[in-house]
């Protein structure tokens, strides 16, 4: 794509960033197949060739208009537009600059800021997340049925083994995920336990900064980023073996931190090294499984297994990139796996994006689960906390973290 970005911008690392990407694009379109917003509006500017020209436009220097800012804000960053796209273009950085851009020259009306600024506020804050679930659970007869479905009953997390292994792989607590579901991280433990690989977690560590990240406020993002390195650092340079982030969003967002803080003198090196670390637990499964044939003798999975239908987040998919590890983990432990129509496609959950596009994420969800249940599971599990409490407002079946099937405590947990 031919381009004519002012020198002033160019002379920026996100200017030369942006314009290497728009350079890739040869407006072929395949993109568009994949994208969900396109195929629920049908509108080339709620696709991502169309945005892609948006923000080309904006980086052009030419004035964008709230209108502009709607398609981008309807975009759900699932990034599935970059895994089609044949030419490489890295979508996902691109429409982190293209909203910073845009942002700049378009104010939003007062009540979106208040929404998006309670957005970051109360979600990194797991004493806030657990209040508000505690209220949740209070009043749940009152509450209308998606919103009861998806308040999680208050499951005790279950004792976590001791750090007793040579093997030490650090394992972020997260912001959501440890108010909401805290028995994901504990059945994480448990799993890594038997395959001979403590996890253990660092005083200090909090949000990744997704929230920040996705809501526009990088400044706020990169601080909690360096705050989290500080707290890993002293257990990478002791031997911790991976950076494990039982939410795929979280985990995606990890894997960014080199690129996000390469300009930074002081933590470009540390936050490259962390982002090589991070790996979704489905991957260290996998390779675990992979290298020691008695892993899985390990595991301790007995009893019948349930059908599982898998839904694979897009923050695994397309960015972890690390399609069919879960699923080849299921399979390995011998789990029946029902097919699931357009894996590939989200389920509207995508962060805070849920709240910020309810109609549209509504769509998504209602195609999604019914996709899932085709094919009659017993339970759907998941790989990030977000999806996991989205598809609960409408499943019909237990819906869980994958990790829970293969906890050793399962046998007061497996549905
Ligand atoms: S598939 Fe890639 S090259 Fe083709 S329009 Fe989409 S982003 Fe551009
Ligand atoms: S990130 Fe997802 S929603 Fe956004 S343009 Fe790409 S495919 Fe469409």
């Amino acid at each position: 794509m031919q381009t004519s970005i002012p020198a002033s911008v160019l002379a920026t690392p996100k200017g030369q960033e942006a314009e290497r990407i728009l350079r890739k694009c040869v407006h072929c379109g395949f993109c568009n197949a994949t994208c969900p917003t396109y195929q629920l509006l049908g509108n080339e500017l709620d696709g991502p060739r169309g945005r892609i020209y948006l923000m080309k436009e904006v980086l052009e220097g030419n004035r964008p208009t709230h209108r502009t800012l709607t398609h981008l804000d309807r975009c759900l960053t699932c990034r599935a537009c970059e895994t089609t796209c044949p030419s490489g273009v890295e979508y996902g950085r691109l429409v982190d600059i293209g909203r910073e851009f845009t942002e700049k020259e378009v104010r939003r009306p007062w009540t979106e800021r208040l929404v998006r600024f309670a957005l970051r506020q109360g979600f990194v804050r797991p004493m806030l997340v657990r209040l508000a679930l505690l209220a949740g659970r209070l009043l749940r007869p009152l509450l209308p049925s998606g919103l009861r479905r998806m308040i999680p009953p208050a499951r005790r997390a279950g004792r976590r083994p001791a750090g007793r292994h040579r093997r030490r792989m650090l394992v972020l607590s997260g912001c959501v995920q440890r108010a909401a579901e805290p028995r994901i991280n504990a059945a994480a433990a448990r799993v890594f336990d038997r395959l001979g690989i403590s996890l253990v977690r660092a005083r200090g560590e909090g949000c990744c900064g997704a929230i920040d990240h996705h809501l526009n406020a990088s400044g706020r993002a990169l601080a909690r980023m360096r705050r989290n390195i500080d707290a890993w650092w002293p257990f990478i340079e002791s031997g911790a073996e991976a950076l494990i982030v039982t939410a795929s969003g979280c985990g995606a967002v990890v894997r960014e931190y080199g690129h996000l803080l390469r300009d930074d003198p002081a933590y470009a090196e540390k936050a490259a090294r962390v982002s090589s670390l991070a790996r979704d637990p489905g991957e260290a499964v996998a390779e675990a499984l992979a290298a020691d044939e008695m892993a899985l003798d390990r595991l301790g999975l007995d009893g019948r297994r349930p059908r599982v239908a898998f839904h694979a987040p897009c923050t695994l998919s397309h960015g972890l990139r690390a399609a069919g590890a879960v699923e080849g983990v299921l399979d390995r432990c011998g789990f029946e796996r029902v097919p699931v129509a357009d894996a590939h496609l989200c389920c509207g959950s995508a962060g805070t994006w849920s709240m910020l596009e309810p109609a549209l994420s509504k769509r998504l969800l209602e195609r999604k689960v019914e996709a899932l249940e085709r094919g009659g599971p017993e339970v759907i599990a998941t790989a990030n906390i977000g999806c996991l409490l989205h598809l609960r407002r409408r499943a019909h079946q237990p819906v869980v973290h994958w990790i829970e099937l293969l906890d050793p405590a399962a046998s007061r947990t497996r549905p």
